[in-house]
Order: structure tokens, then sequence, then C-alpha cells
């Protein structure tokens, strides 16, 4: 049967680990958790047509279904652990298959995060991934927790992904740096981890920075003072978009960013800029919390907002 010969095909090239008692082959994989460890767990789907054009290249999928995921993970502080895979496929193409297993692997190995599971069907193309992750009890990065006069911080450079979107849906060259954040976006979870015992709330910017602090904002009861000159502009972004109005569109409410958005106390100011320069990722404070319960932008001393604040599934 093609669906165990794809399944044989996934199981081959498995991490091993020492919680993993039985990973994939029988009816349910077993798990012996690290004791006084809290597990965090995080599902992302992706389909074509909605989060990824049909042709997209397998490997590319296979390394986004996991890196969306992982990010979920980062923005938590939680460590990657194990993986499920559920794959729907149009037909049993065994290439597909190995192509979409290697962009997974490209992020899974180094993670040591081991693939204990999943299902193979036939369908419509798409991929849902689950992920599970350790964190230390009462460490994890929620949304509730920020605190007025908290700085506002993002990492990288929030805009490159929805730039990349937009020249490939006018058919414009594509630039090989943002092709590369919308194909392959790095989560950032080493900085979760470090992050935990910093940040006060965290979340992962996959629907836009404006709407993804505005859940911040929501869960922690207050307002967002958002100073949008000061977010980080790329040299190759700055390259694609010559219009500012455009580029701070892309930049609050593009999504597929898959950079952290979190609150910290001013006090943690030395703190964060050391960890950016250890890490090597650029954090950049881009307004504080406040009293309230929205979001609201200031460009050049005048209140600025987008069109829209970021991607709804099911708006209009
Ligand atoms: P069942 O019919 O009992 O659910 P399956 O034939 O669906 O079993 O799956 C057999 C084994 O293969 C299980 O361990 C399952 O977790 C694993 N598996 C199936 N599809 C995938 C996949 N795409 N990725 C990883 N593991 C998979
Ligand atoms: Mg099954």
């Amino acid at each position: 049967m093609a669906e165990f010969a794809l399944i044989r095909q996934v199981a081959q090239r498995v991490v091993a680990r020492p919680d993993v008692v039985l990973g994939i082959g029988d009816d349910a994989a077993l798990l012996h958790p690290v004791a006084g460890m809290q597990l965090a767990i995080a599902t992302d789907t992706l389909n074509a047509g909605v989060h990824f054009p049909p042709e997209t290249a397998p490997g590319d999928i296979g390394w986004k279904a996991l890196a969306v995921n992982l990010s979920d993970l980062a923005a938590m502080g939680a460590l990657p652990a194990w993986a499920s895979v559920a794959l729907s496929l149009p037909d049993a193409d065994a290439a597909w298959v190995e192509a979409f297993m290697q962009g997974f692997d490209a992020l899974a190995v180094p993670a040591q995060l081991a693939l204990i599971g999943g299902d193979t069907t036939r369908g419509p193309l798409s991929v849902t991934v689950s992920v599970v992750g350790y964190v230390e009890p009462g460490t994890a990065l929620r949304r509730d927790g920020a605190q007025a006069g908290d700085d506002v911080w993002v990492s990288g450079v929030p805009g490159e992904a929805a730039a990349a979107l937009a020249l490939w849906q006018a058919g414009k060259a594509r630039d090989a740096a943002l092709q590369q954040r919308l194909d392959r976006p790095v989560p950032r979870n080493a900085l979760g981890r470090a992050l935990r015992g910093l940040a006060h709330a965290c979340i992962d910017v996959s629907d836009g920075l404006w709407a993804d602090l505005q859940n911040v904002c929501t869960a922690s009861g207050l307002g967002a003072c958002l100073q949008l000159d000061a977010l980080p502009v790329s040299p190759a972004l700055r390259a694609t978009c010559a219009d500012d109005a455009q580029r701070l569109v892309w930049q609050c409410s593009g999504g597929d960013d898959y950079e952290l958005c979190f609150t910290a106390a001013p006090a943690q100011r030395t703190a964060l800029q050391a960890l950016a320069r250890k890490l090597e990722v650029p954090l950049t404070c881009i307004g504080y919390m406040q009293p309230g319960t929205a979001v609201e932008g200031y460009l050049g001393g005048r209140r600025w907002q987008p069109p829209r604040s970021g991607y709804q599934h099911f708006a209009g």
C-alpha cells in the first residue's frame, strides 16, 4: 500500500531521544516526559492556496510547516521536543514526500526534535504539524503578563515576508533575501528561551505586528503605544519599497514574520541589548504598554494606523 510506503519513508529519518519510549509505527507513540517540567503544545495547519501558493517547493512547505509551530514554542519560551505531522496529499508522490521531509529535517534535526507520529491521507494538499516542548513551571512567556510602563520590543525586521509576497502577487522580480524570509522563516527559539525571566509577555508575529500586539493588549487588559518611526528597516525592505506608507502597512499588518513581540520592564534594557548581541538577533524597542484597551500608533508625532490590522481567515 502506497500509504505504508510513504510512512516507512518518513519513519526512517527520525531523531532519537531518551524521552521517546516508542516512536512511529504503533497505534500511538509512548513518551516519558522529563519529571517536573510542564509541556507546551501547539498545532498549525498550512493549506495549499491559503497559506502557500500550490506550486511552492515541497521542501519549503516542510520547513515552513515546522517553523510556524516552532515559532509558537519560541513565543512560550518552551524547548522543542516532539512533533507529529498529518499530511493530506492529492496523490502518493514519494519524491514530493522526500523533498518535504528534507525541508522539515533541516529544522528538526538541529533542534533535536523527534518526529513521533502523524497521519497520511489522500485529499487536497494540506499539512498539519503539532509540536510539544518543555518549559520550567511558572516561566512560560504568556500573552497576559504585560504591565503598564513595560517597553514593547520586536525581534528582527517585520514586513519582509509581506514584501516578498507583494512582489510575487505583483508578478515582479523576486528579492532572494526577502523570498527566504517568506519561504524559510527562522523561528526565534533561542531568543524565546532566553526571554524567560526577562520578558513579562510574549507573542510570535504571525498575523501581523499590530494584530498580534493587540492580542497581548487584550490578554493583559492594557493598551499599547507604538512609535512607528522606531521600526527597524533592512536594506532589502527599503530597496523593495520607496513608499514609506506602503512599507509601514507591510510592517504593521503583513504577517508571516515569525518574529517575537514581547514586553519587558525598562530596567531590562541593558540586559536585552546584551542578549541581542549574544544571539545576533536585532531587538528593537518600538513602544510601551499603557492603560487602555488598544494599540495606537504614532508616526512623526501624529496618530497613524494601518487600514487593517492583520490577516483574518474568516474576515469579510
Ligand atoms: P492507524 O491507522 O493505526 O492510525 P497509521 O497507518 O495512520 O495508523 O499510522 C501508522 C504509524 O505511522 C503511526 O505510528 C503514525 O503515527 C505514523 N504516521 C503516519 N503518517 C505519518 C506521517 N505523515 N508522519 C509521521 N508519522 C506518521
Ligand atoms: Mg492513522
